[in-house]
């Protein structure tokens, strides 16, 4: 069950999506054939799609045709603006990222869990559009995916003093501690010059919805079951 952005309507030239458990787990290392079936029902040959090797960190990566159908290693964001490739990456409650720049056709996807988020990858991912294709930032469309929201993101108490310069985004209830990153995300965003009418959030919590989609905390799979989230200039 894709989430549908009303924002990304009306522009022809890219397709982006965002997988659901009836897909099946679309895990980079594991899942090879579920997501060849997956690729192939989208009319994309794995030859043009480019997944990022998720490290939970701020590396962002530019790619071009050379990069098609390969993993780049130790990367959390891809950005291209080369028509035919997919970009890729996967998440099981950790939040993609989709950037797409309709004036000059440039698209990113960036990996955004807590410790990325920290660490700067939407700064990272930004800098990457605007420094290698001359993006200016209030052009950017960002539509944020489902993922694991302030009602299911509980942290540890110690966990706290990491977050202290979003302390706004901290929520203390019957003595736990949840985060909203989405939240935090959106302050990034904002920051970087992001337009907040360019901002669209699915709004969607991946633990809520059991039904809908995997969720890492909820599941506590022995094997890590994710979503896959893609988006390529076609
Ligand atoms: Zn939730």
């Amino acid at each position: 069950m894709s989430p549908t952005f009303s924002q990304f309507a009306g522009y022809p030239d890219f397709i982006y999506g965002f997988s659901g458990r009836s897909d099946g787990s679309m895990h980079r290392h594991l899942e090879k054939e579920n997501r060849e079936k997956y690729f192939k029902t989208l009319g994309v040959d794995s030859g043009r799609v480019v997944t990022a090797d998720l490290i939970h960190g701020a590396n962002v990566v530019g790619v071009s045709g050379q990069e098609g159908g390969i993993m780049v290693t130790k990367t959390d964001g891809l950005v291209t603006d080369t028509r035919g490739l997919l970009l890729t990456a996967t998440a099981a409650d950790c939040f993609l990222l989709y950037f797409y720049d309709p004036l000059k056709n440039v698209v990113g996807i960036a990996h955004a869990g807590w410790r990325g988020l920290l660490a700067g990858i939407v700064e990272n991912t930004i800098a990457g559009l605007t420094q290698s294709f001359g993006v200016a930032p209030q052009d950017l469309l960002v539509s944020i995916s489902p993922g694991i929201r302030g009602c299911h993101f509980e942290i540890s108490p110690a966990d706290k003093e990491k977050f202290k310069e979003y302390s706004q985004f901290v929520l203390e209830r019957s003595g736990k501690v949840f985060v909203d990153l989405p939240g935090i995300l959106r302050i990034k965003l904002l920051d970087k010059g992001i337009s907040a009418k360019h901002i669209e959030d699915s709004e969607i919590c991946t633990h809520c919805h059991e039904k809908e989609y995997f969720s890492y905390r909820r599941d506590k799979p022995k094997d890590v079951q994710v979503q896959i989230g893609y988006i390529g200039l076609i």
